[in-house]
C-alpha cells in the first residue's frame, strides 16, 4: 500500500500559490483540506477554491473551518467531497473527518455536543484498518497548536486522537504552528496555511507515515 497525499489547510480563498504546487497536486492520490477553505466567502468562495483545485486533481476530501459557514459545508456535501461525518476508503486507509461536536467547530455549528463528535468519529472508523483523521483544530498541547508560546488547540481533538489512534491526524487553524508531532501512535501534521504557500506532502505506506513540510514560492 502506498498513498501520496497533499495536505492543505487555511486557504482563506487565497489561491496565488496553486500554480507553483500544481505538479504536486497532479501527482497526489488525494488532496486533504483541513478547513478554512474560504475567508467567510460562503458558497461562492468555496466553489472558486474547489474548481481551481480540480483543474489539477479531482480527488479532494475536505472539512470546513471556523472561517467557513454552513453554506460552505453544504457545498462540500453537495459536491461529494465533504469528510465531515463521512468516511472514504482508499486501499487500506479510511479517511474520516469530524469537526461538529468537537470544540473546533462551534462557529460552524453549535447544536452538537462533544459526545456527538466522539460517537460520530467512532462510528466512522469502525473496522478501519488504518485511519486518517481530518479536523480543523489541532490537538491541544502539541507542537502543532503553539501560538506565541502557548497551546491553543482543541482538547477534544486530542482526546479523540488518543482514543482512536489513527495513523495520521491532519489539522490547520493555528497558522504559525506548521509542523509535525506525535501523539502515541499518531503522526500529527499541521501543514501551515496555503495562503502563505505552506503545504505538506505525506506518504502513507506499509512502512509508515512519511511527512515532508513544503513552502512554495509565488
Ligand atoms: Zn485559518
Ligand atoms: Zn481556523
Amino acid at each position: 500500500m502506498v498513498l501520496q497525499l497533499i495536505v492543505l489547510a487555511d486557504i482563506h480563498s487565497d489561491l496565488r500559490f496553486l500554480p507553483a504546487i500544481g505538479e504536486k497536486l497532479i501527482a497526489a492520490d488525494v488532496i486533504l483540506i483541513a478547513g478554512d477553505i474560504t475567508h467567510f466567502g460562503g458558497r461562492t468562495g468555496a466553489r472558486q477554491v474547489v474548481e481551481e483545485l480540480r483543474i489539477y486533481n479531482r480527488e479532494i476530501l475536505a472539512v470546513p473551518g471556523n472561517c467557513d459557514g454552513v453554506d460552505v459545508e453544504r457545498f462540500l456535501i453537495a459536491e461529494g467531497i465533504s469528510l465531515q461525518g463521512r468516511r472514504v476508503d482508499m486501499q487500506d486507509v479510511t479517511f474520516g473527518g469530524v469537526c461538529h461536536g468537537l470544540d473546533c467547530a462551534k462557529v460552524v455549528r453549535e447544536d452538537k455536543s462533544a459526545r456527538d463528535g466522539y460517537e460520530l468519529a467512532e462510528s466512522l472508523f469502525r473496522d478501519a484498518r488504518q485511519a486518517v483523521l481530518v479536523t480543523h483544530q489541532p490537538a491541544y498541547g502539541t507542537k502543532v497548536d503553539l501560538t506565541h508560546g502557548h497551546h491553543a488547540g482543541s482538547r477534544e481533538t486530542r482526546a479523540l486522537i488518543e482514543r482512536l489512534e489513527p495513523i495520521l491526524a491532519v489539522s490547520g487553524h493555528i497558522h504559525e504552528a506548521a509542523g509535525t508531532d506525535r501523539l502515541g501512535k499518531t503522526v500529527l501534521v499541521n501543514p501551515g496555511p496555503l495562503c502563505r504557500g505552506c503545504y505538506a506532502n505525506v506518504e502513507l505506506s506499509d512502512d509508515g507515515v512519511y511527512v515532508k513540510l513544503c513552502r512554495a514560492n509565488k
